[in-house]
């Protein structure tokens, strides 16, 4: 008789459960895994997936416009139609849940659809089945929930980023509430379907973190996209009107009418309820699961990976820690994540691609910094007549001339953050960026032209 009934639970077969569970069975343990809503997790189900392709419809709207520069006559003003995206969104996120539940059933892992328990630091409960299962290790891919903490009164006629994707209609008007990824991203779509967007943020600036010249400017460009901004500024309360309507009473300035309230303040690790505390794990203030490179809390027999863990909340992350914790636990291969260098992009339009500090963050480290940076109008918005400009900054070690940070807001800045971030994680130096050929035309060819570092 094994000591356990499996050698590795996990719970929350979102993108680094899943992950974890299929290389641990690959090394031969045997696994399995609960969730407790659709296979796929937030990323798949409620997140990049489906707002990714929020966004590509919402970008064709441009390409009507520009095409009449380049002699295209549309027979008609273009109409789009909500429901044809909602569904045709569903759908797929539908095909890629199944492709999930595939590759589990392929790996040979126990897939239960039902809630999880902690009993001890060995014993998992099933909530529906009320099945005890004893694991060797248990693995916590929970994942993150939305979050508007403090609560305010009315907060639940708002909605989340988990409902935007099922609107019944689209509304006419929206009020996002926040400044950050899922604030902007959202704000910026909506605005292109068509939708009057007001964006609430309690910030002085938009995406704190970010390099100050990509703040600046993506706030520019989305307010010259028809975005309206209240910036310096809380919500209060939300009230119901009676047309249905929302009204957003402010600490300072006018109320606000929206159709729908869409609040994007943050997520909160998925821990409440899960047994944690019972079985010793330490949390921390957020509740996330406080872990060690290793993504070993202080129980351990008990791992957590992802946005449980609050660590560095992006799916890719969370892949890479299952697959290192699988790889280390049953593979025999002891291997840790570097959370230190990691691309990102927001899916404005225009985009915001970045890698590596920004140039507040460099002096703040203490690097002597020189930055090169570039604004330019793209190529295709010459005919197109479209007002709108790339810009691209370098920040470079001046000491070591090691480029420590990336930052592009355009056309595809998240496609051409990935590849130059090789080169940046590489530890290429700006010489090497000079010595590369430019590619041309392509907007990306300005990272290898640029030459004379800013105030020189
Ligand atoms: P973010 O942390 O990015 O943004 C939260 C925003 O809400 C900030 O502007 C914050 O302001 C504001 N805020 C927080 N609390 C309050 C409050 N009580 N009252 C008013 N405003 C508040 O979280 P998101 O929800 O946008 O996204 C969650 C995470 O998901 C991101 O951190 C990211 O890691 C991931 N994500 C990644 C995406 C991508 O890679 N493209 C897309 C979407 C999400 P302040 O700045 O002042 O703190």
């Amino acid at each position: 008789m094994a000591e356990y009934d499996v050698d590795l639970f996990v719970i929350g077969a979102g993108s680094g459960g899943t992950r974890a569970a299929r290389i641990a069975s690959g090394h031969g343990a045997r696994v399995m895994i609960a969730e407790a809503d659709r296979i796929g997790g937030t990323c798949v189900i409620r997140g990049c997936v489906p707002k990714k392709l929020f966004v590509y419809a919402s970008r064709f709207m441009d390409d009507f416009e520009d095409a009449a520069g380049f002699g295209w006559t549309l027979p008609e003003k273009p109409v789009f139609d909500w429901p044809t995206l909602r569904d045709a969104v569903a759908n797929e996120v539908t095909r890629l849940s199944g492709l999930y539940r595939k590759g589990l059933d392929g790996a040979k892992v126990e897939v239960r659809e039902e809630r999880a328990v902690i009993e001890d630091a060995h014993t998992i409960r099933l909530e529906t089945s009320g099945q005890k299962v004893t694991a060797r290790h248990i693995l916590v891919a929970t994942g993150g929930w939305p979050s508007f903490d403090p609560p305010i009164p009315g907060g639940e006629l708002g909605i989340s980023s988990n409902e935007v994707f099922h609107l019944p209609a689209l509304p006419k008007r929206m009020l996002v509430v926040g400044g950050g990824y899922i604030a902007l991203e959202f704000a910026s779509l909506f605005a292109r379907l068509g939708v009057a967007v007001t964006v609430l943020h309690r910030g002085d600036n938009i995406l704190r973190g970010f390099d100050e010249d990509v703040r600046t400017r993506l706030r520019d460009a989305l307010k010259e996209a028809g975005i309206a901004f209240r910036l310096g500024c809380t919500i209060d309360r939300i009230e119901q009107l009676p047309d249905g309507a929302r009204r957003a009473h402010c600490a300072t300035g006018a109320p606000i009418d929206a159709d729908v309230v869409l609040v994007a303040t943050g997520r909160r690790p998925n821990t409440k309820g899960l047994g944690l505390a019972k079985a010793g794990v330490e949390l921390g203030p957020l509740g996330e699961i406080l872990v060690d490179a290793a993504s070993a809390s202080n129980v351990p027999s008990i791992h957590a990976v992802g946005d449980v863990t609050n660590r560095v909340n992006l799916t890719p992350v969370a892949i890479r820690e299952g697959h290192a914790f699988a790889d280390s636990t049953f593979g025999g291969r002891n291997w840790t994540v570097d959370h230190g260098m990691i691309a990102s992009a927001v899916f404005t339009t225009p985009e915001v691609g970045t890698v590596g500090l920004s140039e507040t963050q460099a002096v703040a480290a203490g690097h002597e910094v020189r930055v090169f940076e570039s604004g330019f109008r793209p190529m295709k918005a010459t005919i197109s007549g479209r007002h709108e400009r790339t810009y691209m900054k370098l920040v470079v070690d001046a000491k070591t001339d090691k480029v420590i940070g990336v930052h592009i807001l355009g056309h595809d800045a998240g496609e051409i953050v990935q590849s130059v971030a090789i080169a940046v994680t590489m530890g290429a130096t700006k010489a090497d960026f000079d010595r590369t050929v430019a590619l041309h035309p392509s907007a990306a060819e300005e990272l290898v032209t640029m030459r004379t570092p800013r105030n020189s």
